[in-house]
């Protein structure tokens, strides 16, 4: 389990093996991924074998394409069987991989297919860089169409709440940054409203970006959508992203998603956007992706003009996100919950897309 190991203890690796080889391998691992040990051409016979069973902490257990090739989607199985969803989206001039910070979520939101199924465990560092280091290599081999063949943007929104296994991700971040040396500011950390773990985040020394998953702009509502809203409500939210904003001199972008007669209404619309200009925050919106159990549907494309429009007219930069992998199981847990057999085959996402 070579991620498991931290970069710079790679030698236990390598015994009877001189101190070199250790930096070779450290190169397969985190600049040059491979998806076999076999093509780490100048490590030894004997290391590549001995890797060649355990280069992964995890197996693949199922692969989507979507979006005529431009989305690829999997499901990794870790140790305990445990539930690692990562997705890759190509754009023209740039690759974004989508990944996973925990087996499942103990956060409970209600329109998150993750969150219905609850928390299965912490993922390690390694499990989670190693996402990175996987989604690359398949990269490499098999490249997306008219975009890069290189990972350029890295967004922590994946099954799991990041800030709520901070001391794995903090780690997963150091080797993405120091060790792969992707820039930090092309990385994303999206949270539902972890105010400690905001606050810590902020005094970390990287240039991260954070994305607060707010979708809905008073405690009322946010409650029924976020149950963490409870410990920690908008006003403390508000607080703790002015803290990031002053210590990382970097805009936190608040992110919404439309949910048909819950929060798609002119009245959250115009508190979104006194949230939006207190902060200087720019709001993305994306539109529901539904999940089988909840109850949520997304909001007719008018609705969301309009919901937009109304945002932009109240001095608030406001961006449409579309939402890609409809065709597949794109959503965060929603191939783990096609997979593992919890949501019954009639209500799988693709039946539910193909009814609307
Ligand atoms: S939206 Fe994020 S924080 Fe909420 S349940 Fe889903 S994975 Fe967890």
């Amino acid at each position: 389990m070579a991620y498991l190991i931290p970069p710079e203890q790679l030698g236990s690796l390598l015994d009877g093996h001189p101190t070199y080889r250790s930096n070779q391998l450290r190169e397969w691992l985190y600049e040059h991924p491979v998806l076999d040990a076999a093509d780490m051409m100048n490590l030894p016979l004997d290391v590549r074998t001995k890797l060649g069973t355990s280069l992964w902490p995890f197996t693949v257990d199922a692969e989507q394409v979507g979006d005529a090739g431009k989305t690829r989607k999997w499901l990794f199985r870790g140790d305990k069987d445990a539930a690692i969803e990562a997705v890759l989206m190509g754009y023209p001039k740039r690759v974004t991989l989508c990944l996973s910070s925990q087996a499942g979520c103990a956060m409970g939101c209600t329109f998150c297919a993750t969150g219905q199924f609850g928390f299965e465990r912490q993922l390690e560092a390694g499990e989670i860089v190693a996402q990175v280091a996987y989604a690359q290599a398949h990269l490499q081999t098999y490249p997306l169409p008219d975009s890069p063949n290189r990972i350029s943007n890295i967004v922590f929104m994946g099954m799991g709440e990041p800030l709520a296994n901070y001391s794995n991700v903090r780690e997963a971040l150091r080797r993405m940054i120091d060790v792969m040396h992707i820039g930090a500011r092309h990385i994303t950390v999206s949270t539902v409203g972890i105010v400690p773990g905001i606050r810590k985040l902020a005094d970390e020394p990287w240039q991260v970006g954070l994305a607060l998953s707010l979708h809905a702009a008073d405690d009322e509502l946010r409650e029924t959508l976020v149950p963490i809203n409870r410990r920690y409500p908008i006003g403390d939210l508000i607080d703790a992203c002015a803290y990031y904003f002053e210590k990382k001199g970097r805009r936190v972008s608040l992110e919404w998603t439309m949910m048909e007669g819950t929060n798609d209404t002119p009245e959250q619309a115009a508190k979104l956007a006194d949230i939006a200009r207190e902060l200087r925050a720019h709001v993305n919106v994306i539109n529901l992706n539904p999940t089988p159990l909840g109850p949520d549907r997304p909001s007719d494309m008018l609705t969301v003009e309009d919901f937009i429009a109304d945002l932009r007219s109240r001095g608030v930069a406001a961006t449409f996100r579309e939402t890609r992998g409809q065709d597949i199981d794109a959503a965060c847990g929603q191939l783990r919950a096609l997979r593992f057999g919890d949501v019954p085959a009639e209500l799988t996402i693709q039946s539910i897309t193909k009814t609307q």
